[in-house]
């Protein structure tokens, strides 16, 4: 096992299927320009052996399926008929949710439970203008089919000030009516956010703004979570709970386990570093060649791990997935 001297190793593992995505949202992809997939992207069975060759040499339990849009990906499938078979402790998805009424079969058949589905307005024109593809419609049926059949859902919503910061509450009113738990993410300095700090500071909408206006109609109490969540959990009593995620105001840099892995071979062991370990040409080759070369990349990767706080950092969101 790789442990680093605060005890961090990695545990979770988050993959990203595909770059292409359906959606261009205005803090993910500034151009606005929709993403397809990169040429040189992995296959499924690659992306597979990636995950269980990940499990025996760093210890990986958990799996996050990201993008890019995970459910675009005609890789979807394959991947996940194969990965289900690791014997992963958990499997979950991360999706903008405008295929997943589409998908839901596919998902229930291969064990997976749990969703997020990101989410940032209940209005349909700022819907139009923040995500730049999808419609709300057909994401609201696809949560209440996805709902119905029994998924635990989560849905993520980025708070931009002067942008949707006015659908704090409809969001948390919505989620607590149909029995999802809203997650907020603070905006991170991602890509060109880490650039513009500018646009940053305006559209900031943090930890204390959202407890301010979240106190001015609930009743809220901090809630347990696990040592290496990423959220903080609050509960209004009787009604259910909300979590912030909260990079920049409670940064959990000393307790992340993450690792990722891009859709085209790289793991990245923090979001906050540009660096990145190519493990593509790894996963062609057998076993016992493969994972002492893993090893030593993790290692690597490992000590990429911000000691205390996010910075923010070059990489963008919408290559790695969140
Ligand atoms: N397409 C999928 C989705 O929409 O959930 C997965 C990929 S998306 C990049 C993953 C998450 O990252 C979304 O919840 C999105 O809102 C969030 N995200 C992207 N850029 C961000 C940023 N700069 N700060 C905070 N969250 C961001």
């Amino acid at each position: 096992m790789i442990v680093d001297r605060q005890g961090r190793r990695f545990r979770n593992l988050r993959i990203s299927l595909t770059a292409a995505c359906n959606y261009a949202c205005t803090y993910c992809v500034p151009d606005g320009k929709r993403l397809v997939a990169a040429q040189d992207e992995l296959s499924a069975p690659a992306m597979v052996r990636g995950v269980a060759y990940l499990i025996e040499a760093a210890g990986i339990e958990r799996l996050r399926i990201t993008g890019g849009e995970p459910l675009v990906s005609p890789k979807l499938e394959p991947f996940l008929r194969e990965v289900g078979t690791l014997g992963l402790a958990d499997i979950s998805l991360t999706t903008n949710g405008q295929l997943l009424a589409r998908k839901l079969p596919l998902l229930l058949d291969s064990g997976v439970r749990r969703l997020n589905v990101s989410l940032d307005t209940l209005d349909s024109a700022a819907f139009r203008r923040i995500a730049r593809g999808g419609d709300l419609a057909t994401v609201l049926d696809g949560l209440q089919q996805a709902h119905a059949a029994g998924m635990k859902i989560k849905l993520n919503m980025v708070p931009l000030r002067g942008v949707n910061h006015d659908q704090v509450l409809p969001m948390l009113d919505y989620c607590l009516e149909h029995g999802f738990e809203l997650r907020f993410i603070e905006l991170m300095r991602m890509g060109h956010l880490a650039r513009e700090g500018q646009t940053f500071q305006q559209q900031f909408y943090g930890m204390s703004a959202l407890l301010e206006t979240i106190g001015e109609c609930h009743t809220f109490v901090q809630a347990e979570a696990p040592v290496d969540a990423t959220a903080l959990r609050y509960e209004i009593p009787g009604q259910g709970f909300f979590g912030i995620i909260a990079n920049q105001s409670v940064p959990f840099c000393r307790t992340c386990s993450r690792l990722r892995l891009s859709s085209t071979g790289w793991l990245h062991g923090c979001l906050s570093s540009s660096n990145r370990h190519y493990v593509g040409d790894l996963l062609d080759k057998p076993r016992h060649q493969a994972l002492p070369a893993l090893q030593r990349l993790l290692v690597q990767a490992l000590a990429d791990k911000q000691e205390l706080a996010f910075s923010g950092g070059v990489t963008v969101m919408k290559i790695i997935g969140g």
